[in-house]
Order: structure tokens, then sequence, then C-alpha cells
């Protein structure tokens, strides 16, 4: 029997997979791109972990949490009266659902546009450039020809023995995306990107929100000025975040769930209606035929590749959450456009120096490049400017004035080697700082550079010029 052959099949339709596979084809290569997963609905849904229960349904419940906050908070100080705020969770989860079903058929479109051709199933390596597909519905397995394979295959919660997920009570990052109401009392185990982003989601709508965090220090990888004030500001808005404190044991009961946990003082108890474990990523492998074929795993389970995304298979790429590195959607999509042209014979690169990091608390947390204390670890000389938003006269018309913008340029060179940003927008006003990166700027740079007036990104401008110690505004 003949198989159906291509140039590339790539294995994950993620923002890693699916762009790979787009960048594929407009390279001339025919291409087909097979993916297994199955939404809430039970519809093969593209988009991955980032579309379906990722990035968009958790920004698209921050915003509206987030407007429902502004509305019973701060409305006041603007002279808006607003009486009868109420939420109604069914319609802000449809709002979700419709924003994400959009997204994920916008792929399909993509993918017809480029020509590429969506599989639907799991795909396994079967050697010598075949992809066997076990179709999502019954259906006979059947191979396909490639000459050249790109995995995808991302991540899934870690899972932890002191909280086994129930799906009712006990949660992972998924299903604290669904709640049907607002629990009274909610856990979360772990204060990293998701326990912070679901945590303040929940606390906007009214929940209580205890957060467990086993590390004494609060986010150790955001600079731990910008951390100490975010972890004042997180705790004054209602997050109950504690430091310190490991997690032991938990039992669900018939009205929701006992916590115990572990401090320097002593053994805690808490009881939660609900309770969220968010304690990091792993990579996904199963299903590939990994071990069967002899694809090179590290000792964690992430799939082994060279500068160049090069398994130790012949012909077989990986990118994305399933190699490590930063797991974030924009890193697996930059490695899928330089995969795909690394295939075409072209000079595929990512700059990993300059990837910027997101959490979309509010004030968000945003940054690119190093720490100062990953710097003064390192014995790295450099200059801080720093600028805070209260001295912004449009953070102050937006009535959002609490966070900074900090640049730390290099003492010799003046080449900026990190920004790092705690305030409103901080997530858009990044971006600025990735480019100026990318471009080998220096702090004066930036602050020779004109900034519209009244905006949020003068705040950049008054820290580029604080590196010189000559702050017009502060
Ligand atoms: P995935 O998105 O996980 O996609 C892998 C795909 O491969 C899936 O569709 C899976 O079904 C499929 N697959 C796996 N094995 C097979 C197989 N054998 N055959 C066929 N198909 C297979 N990142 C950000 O940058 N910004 C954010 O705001 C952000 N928010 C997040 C919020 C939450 C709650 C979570 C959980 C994650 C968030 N992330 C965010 C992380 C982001 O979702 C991931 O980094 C990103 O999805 C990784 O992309 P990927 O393509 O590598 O893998
Ligand atoms: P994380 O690594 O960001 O945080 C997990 C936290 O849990 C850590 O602080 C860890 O110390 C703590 N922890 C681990 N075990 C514990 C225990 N037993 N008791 C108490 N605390 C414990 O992981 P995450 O929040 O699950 O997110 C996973 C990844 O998903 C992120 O690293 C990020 O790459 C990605 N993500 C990105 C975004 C974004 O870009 N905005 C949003 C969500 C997720």
């Amino acid at each position: 029997m003949t198989l159906q052959n291509y140039d590339v099949v790539v294995i994950g339709a993620g923002p890693a997979g699916y762009v790979a596979a787009i960048r594929c084809a407009q390279l001339g290569l025919k291409t087909a791109c097979v993916d297994e997963w199955i939404n809430e609905a039970g519809r093969p849904s593209l988009g991955g972990t980032c579309l379906n229960v990722g990035c968009i349904p958790s920004k698209a419940l921050l915003d509206s949490s987030h407007f429902y906050h502004r509305l019973t908070h701060q409305a006041v100080e603007h002279g808006i009266k607003v009486t009868q705020a109420s939420i109604d969770i069914a319609a802000m989860q449809r709002r979700k659902t419709k924003i994400v079903s959009t997204l994920t058929k916008g792929i399909e479109g993509l993918f017809k546009k480029n020509k590429v051709e969506r599989l639907l199933g799991t795909g396994s390596l079967a050697g010598n450039g075949q992809v066997t597909i076990t179709p999502d519905e019954e259906g006979a397995v059947y191979t396909v020809q490639a000459k050249q394979i790109i995995i995808a295959t991302g991540s899934y919660p870690l899972s932890i023995s002191q909280a086994p997920i129930d799906g009712t009570h006990v949660v992972d990052s998924s299903g604290a995306l669904t709640f049907d109401e607002v629990p009274r009392r909610l856990g979360v185990i772990g204060a990293g990107v998701i326990g912070l982003e679901l945590g303040s989601v929940w606390n906007r709508l009214g929940a209580e929100v205890i957060v467990l965090e086993a590390l004494d220090n609060f986010l150790p990888a955001v600079d731990q000025t910008l951390a100490k004030e975010a972890l004042q500001n997180f705790q004054k808005q209602g997050l109950k975040i504690q430091l310190g404190s490991m997690l032991t044991s938990t039992k669900v009961t018939e009205v929701g769930v006992e916590v115990d946990y572990q401090t320097t003082a002593g053994t805690r108890h808490i009881e939660v209606d609900k309770l969220i474990v968010a304690v990091g990523r792993v990579p996904y492998t199963e299903g590939l035929g990994a071990k069967e074929i002899g694809l090179k795993l590290d000792g964690r389970g992430y799939i082994q590749v060279d500068e160049h995304w090069r398994t130790n298979l012949e012909g077989v790429f990986a990118i994305g959450d399933v190699i490590g590195g930063p797991m974030l959607a924009h890193k697996g999509s930059e490695e899928g456009i330089a995969v795909a042209e690394v295939i075409g014979g072209q000079a595929g690169h990512v700059n990993y120096e300059t990837i910027p990091w997101v959490i979309y608390t509010w004030p968000e947390i945003a940054w690119v490049g190093k720490t100062s204390q990953y710097l003064s670890s390192e014995g790295i000389d450099y200059r801080v400017g720093s600028f805070p938003f209260m001295a912004s006269g449009r953070a102050r018309n937006m009535g959002e004035t609490n966070g900074r913008v900090k640049i730390i340029a290099d003492v010799k060179t003046d080449r900026v080697l990190g920004v790092h940003v705690f305030g409103p927008t901080a997530s858009e006003l990044i971006a600025e700082a990735v480019l100026a990166m990318e471009c080998d700027a220096s702090a004066e740079d930036l602050a020779r550079t004109v900034h519209a007036h009244p905006t949020l990104a003068e705040a950049m401008h008054e820290a580029a010029l604080a590196v010189d110690g000559r702050a017009i505004h502060i």
C-alpha cells in the first residue's frame, strides 16, 4: 500500500506546532499536522493547551473579573456610582467559551488557507519517517510518511500525591477555569504564575483566597525589588499568600477539602470549598512511542534537542513546552517558525535572551532579560534606573498608580541588560523593552527616544533617564 507522503508532519497543534505547520506551508513544504485534543464539548479542537485551557480562557476570565472589580472598587473615585453590580458566572463562562471557540476555529481557517492538512488523532513515531495515526474516534489506525517530523506535544499539569485531583473539589488549572460558582473559600497550592492568575480571578469575584507556597521567597525568577512590591500589593487585594508553607496532605469531605501544611512554626490546618493545585507543568510524551523508537529524553522527561531543535533521531525535530526552557506560548511559536525555516533551508533562529515573561495579575508583572539578583550573583556591574507610576500623569488619570519600571544597564557599555515592570498594562509596555534588547540598545537609546505624552510608556522613558540619574519628573 502506498502511504500518504508529506514533506513535514507536525505532531501537536498548540502554539508551537500549529505555527510551525503554517510556516512550513508558507515555505512551500507539503505539510500535515496531527492533533488529539478533544474539548469540553467532546469535539477535536486545535490550539493545544494555550487556546483551549491556558492563555486564552484564563485571560478571558482575568479580563471579566478585572472589569467587575473596577466597577465595584474603582468606579466611585471616577465619580461613577454603580449600585447593583452582580456576577453571572454562567454568562462569564459562556463568553470565555465563545472566545476560545472563535480562536480555535480560526486556526482551522488558517490551516485551510495555507493548505496544511489536518489529521485527527494521536500521532506516534513508527521509524523511517513514518507516523502512525490513531484516530480519536472509531476508525482504522493508519500511517503517513514524512521527510521531516516536528514534535510539539506540549505539557500537562504536574500532580502531587498530597493532593490528588478529583475534578470537583481538588482541581488543576483546567478545572479552575470552569467553576460554575464563586467558591466561598478557595485554597491554591503554589504561588507561581497559574496560582496568582487564577487566584486573582476568583478573589476579584469575591472568594476568600489563601495561597500556600512552599518556598520562602516570593516569585524567585522575578526581580526581587518588584516581587516584594507585588507581594504587598496582592496581600492588600486580599490574596492571602503564605510563603514557606509546604502542603502535607488533603482530605476531601462532603463539604470541601481539609488541607494540612507545614510551616517553620509547625503544622497548620485549613478548610476550603475548592482547592487549585498549581505546582508546575511537565512535558507530555505519552503516546508518542518515544521509548520504543529510542527518542532521547532527559532525566525530567523533556525531549533533548540541539541548537537547531534536532532530536537524536534523523529527521525528527522537537519544539515548545516538550523541550523545556520557559513554558510560554510565544517561546514555542518562535521555535515553530525557526524550525520550519531550518527545515526549509533558511537560518531559523530564536534569541532566548529576549523572551518576555508576563504574569497577568493586576497590576501586571512583566520582564525581559536579567534580574538584579542574577547580575549581582554573577559579579556583573550594573546601573539601575527606576520610575514609579505614582509620578506618571497618565497613571494618575487612570487611577493606576501602583508599581514601577526598573531598567538595568551595564555600567561600562550602558547596554540594557534587563527591564522589569510591575504596573498597569505591563504586558504591553514590555514590548518596547524587548525590541530595545533585541537591537542591543543602550539605556541612553531609550532615554533619547521620544515617548508620547501622556502615556504609561513615559515611565519607561523616565526609568531610562534615571539610569543616568537624570529623570525629569521625580
Ligand atoms: P501545547 O499547547 O500543550 O499543545 C500540544 C498539543 O499537542 C495539544 O493539542 C495536545 O493534545 C497535542 N498532542 C500531544 N501529544 C500528541 C500526540 N502524540 N499526537 C497528537 N497530538 C498530540 N503561556 C503564555 O505564553 N502566556 C500565557 O498567558 C499563558 N497562560 C497559561 C495559562 C494556563 C492556565 C496554562 C495551563 C498555561 C498557560 N501558558 C501561557 C502556557 C502555554 O499554554 C504553553 O506554554 C503553550 O501552550 C505550549 O505550547 P505547545 O505547542 O508546546 O504545547
Ligand atoms: P510555577 O512553576 O510557575 O509555580 C509553581 C509554584 O508551586 C512554585 O512557586 C513552587 O515552589 C510551588 N510548589 C510546588 N510544590 C509545592 C507544594 N507541595 N506546596 C506548595 N507549593 C508548591 O508553575 P505553574 O504556576 O503551575 O505554571 C506552570 C507553567 O505554565 C509556568 O511556569 C509558565 O511557564 C506557564 N504559564 C504561563 C503563564 C503566563 O505566561 N502568564 C500563565 C500560566 C502558566
